[in-house]
């Protein structure tokens, strides 16, 4: 092969010298740096989905179905179940992990010419999906302890009258919930400004200490709610992600998305996950408590520690987070840099990976010390 790089081909402009979403896949003991569960599917599910599998497989010389029926009821009647509102199947829709449910929200609602605004720092894909749609990215602003300042936001809001507006909640990377009247009150400013579409990405909210935002969507039909599998469900290989929305929302991102995108495998392979919901969520409880530990026995040994409704923690301040990052790798512990100035985060994982983690950073401090 000759030596070609990308800026020898005629890439579009605006990715010239961009790097890709990039957290190291790297094969050390312990890896706490992309929010997994850290607990395997249990057995009995794993039966479920290879039955289900089996049978799908019998039908894959077909399409699947195009508009995942069963499976968009199933995650209306969990969403109705746990969300504290009433959602149908012409509200909820589905794709390949939130990270599509995202690009399709900015295909639809984005692209040349128009603008996407977040709160940073917080989830890199938001700003990446923009990039990659063609939307102009406004990065709006957080205060000293990473919560959305309502005064400030609403100022950005009417500066800027973006189309799209994200809010993270709880927020990753820094683990720490919006409360809900933030953001009745952003959609509003949102609405006065152009009116735009406020997605709520809520991929760790079944870990949070409140409630989902689900019953916001009442009377606001540009307020959409994202949601994932790849976390409470500990199903991050499945690539599943939802959302719930108005039925003319759900009917607008079925104009962009590619047909048959969700494949005949994924969708009875979620379908099975949600048949184990209870047992799936039943790790979020111990999640939780891990979360919680961390958090107290970082504080305990002088660390800095964002307060986290998430299943991780954010955790500082270092006078070099990379130096620190990579001090804690040498120890076979990979957290997470996620470029916040003296901090990093790291994934509540089992309560042995935990301790492993919590040795590293100890003799880090002490090293220090
Ligand atoms: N939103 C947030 C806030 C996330 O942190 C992530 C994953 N890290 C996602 C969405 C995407 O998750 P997935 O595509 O696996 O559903």
């Amino acid at each position: 092969m000759s030596d070609v790089r990308i800026d020898d081909l005629p890439v579009r402009d605006e990715l010239r010298g961009t790097s890709p979403y990039g957290a190291p896949q790297l094969d050390v003991p312990v890896r706490l740096n992309t929010n997994e569960n850290p607990y395997p599917l249990p057995e009995p599910l794993v039966e479920r989905i290879a039955e289900r599998v089996r049978e799908a497989a019998r039908g894959l010389n077909r399409y699947p179905d195009r508009d995942a029926v069963e499976l968009r009821t199933a995650l209306a009647a969990y969403l109705t179940r746990t969300g504290g509102h009433e959602v149908g199947l012409r509200n909820v829709w589905a794709a390949n992990g939130s990270n599509e449910v995202i690009q399709q929200l900015l295909q639809a609602f984005g692209g040349p010419g128009r603008t996407a605004m977040g709160f940073e720092p917080s989830y890199s894909m938001h700003a990446l999906i923009a990039r990659g749609t063609g939307t102009g990215w406004i990065s709006g602003p957080r205060d000293e302890d990473f919560a959305i300042d309502l005064a400030a936001a609403e100022k950005a809001i009417a500066e800027h009258c973006p189309d799209v507006v994200f809010i993270t909640t709880p927020n990753n990377p820094t683990g720490n919930a919006v409360p809900r009247e933030t953001v009745a009150a952003l959609y509003e400013a949102a609405q006065a400004a152009k009116p735009s579409m406020v997605i709520v990405d809520e991929a760790y909210v079944e870990f949070s200490h409140g409630s989902s935002l689900l019953p916001l969507l009442q009377d606001r039909p540009h307020l959409v709610i994202s949601r994932t599998m790849s976390k409470a469900f500990g199903a991050a290989g499945l690539r599943l992600g939802y959302l719930a929305a108005h039925p003319a929302v759900v009917d607008a991102v079925q104009l962009v998305r590619l047909p048959y995108h969700l494949s005949a495998i994924t969708q009875v392979t979620a379908l099975a996950a949600l048949e184990h919901t209870d047992t799936l969520l039943g790790y979020v409880a111990q999640l939780k408590q891990e979360r919680d530990r961390l958090a107290d026995e970082l504080r305990a040994m002088g660390y800095e520690v964002t307060a986290s409704d998430a299943n991780f923690v954010q955790f500082g301040r270092f006078a070099d987070a990379h130096e620190a990052w990579r001090k804690i790798l040498d120890r076979g512990v990979l957290v997470r840099d996620n470029g916040v100035p003296g901090r990093l985060r790291v994934t509540a994982g089992t309560p042995a990976e935990n301790d492993a983690f919590l040795d590293a950073v100890r003799e880090l401090k002490n090293e220090v010390e």
